[in-house]
């Protein structure tokens, strides 16, 4: 348990991190916890194995069973967590789909990207967003990624667009949320060694400069440093955590 050390101190906290059960979400889960936060690992699927590491490291977290494409679920979801912890702090939009895709692909496989993608991540905010109005406090954090600045390569057109719309919404958050005391901010993630990319053909190493594939757990850390403490001064920003595939946006 690495809990405590000032800098990331989250302690008292309690958080939400959708798609929690397994790849970025579920290390997004352990990193909070692991600087003491109260988690809830909300996902489709089950959750117990993130519940159980976290209880292995002394941290606390609990389980939900969640579609975020379905607005009243987020909104049940939320008034259960705010119902049993008094507090919602912290929200980490992650759970989204990444299909293999074409330019002019099929357009149920676009609704359905746009529809986690986008409508997901909005239905968690418009849930939690009263809430975190009404105490004057709340970190939120977004999942881009790095096809929104560049295009993706294997996804279809509407991967990118809707991690485009993420970046945006992060923006318009920031704006709209700050005078609330709501932060918010993004990682962009590059190529991350989880489900989601194992399908995938493997990137060429010489075009990353850090030559190497992300983790998930490259991930939670800029995230963990977007919830606590240390970022205080900061909200609209889009993080890169691409081992330098990104170098400027
Ligand atoms: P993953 O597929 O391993 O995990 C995604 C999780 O989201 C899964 O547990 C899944 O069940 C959950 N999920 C999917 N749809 C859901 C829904 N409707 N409701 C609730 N949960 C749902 O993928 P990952 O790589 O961990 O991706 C996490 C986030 O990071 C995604 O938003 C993804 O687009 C983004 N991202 C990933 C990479 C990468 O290279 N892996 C790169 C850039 C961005």
């Amino acid at each position: 348990m690495r809990a405590g050390t000032a800098a990331q101190d989250l302690t008292g906290q309690v958080a939400l991190v959708t798609g929690g059960a397994r790849g970025i979400g579920a290390a997004i889960a352990l990193a909070l916890a692991e600087s003491g936060a109260t988690v809830y690992a909300a996902d489709l699927l089950p959750t117990d194995e993130v519940v159980s590491e976290i209880a292995k490291v002394g941290g606390a977290a609990h389980g939900l069973a969640l579609d975020v494409t379905d607005r009243e679920g987020c909104a049940t979801a939320v008034r259960s967590i705010v119902e049993a912890q008094g507090r919602l702090d912290i929200l980490v939009c992650n759970a989204g789909i990444c299909p293999p895709g074409e330019v002019a692909g099929d357009w149920a496989q676009w609704d359905r990207v746009i529809d986690v993608n986008i409508n997901g991540v909005q239905s968690c905010i418009a849930a939690a967003w009263d809430h975190m109005v009404s105490r004057n406090y709340g970190r939120i954090v977004l999942v881009s990624s790095m096809a929104f600045y560049q295009g993706g390569v294997i996804v279809g057109t509407e991967y990118s667009a809707s991690k485009g719309a993420v970046a945006a919404m992060t923006r318009h958050i920031a704006r709209n949320g700050g005078p609330h005391g709501i932060l918010c901010n993004a990682v962009a993630p590059g190529v991350i060694a989880t489900e989601m990319t194992s399908s995938f053909s493997k990137p060429d190493l010489g075009a990353i400069p850090l030559r190497r594939i992300g983790t998930a757990h490259d991930v939670a850390g800029p995230v963990r440093f977007l919830c606590g403490p240390d970022a205080a001064y900061m909200t609209g920003t889009i993080l890169n955590v691409t081992g330098g595939i990104v170098l400027a946006a």
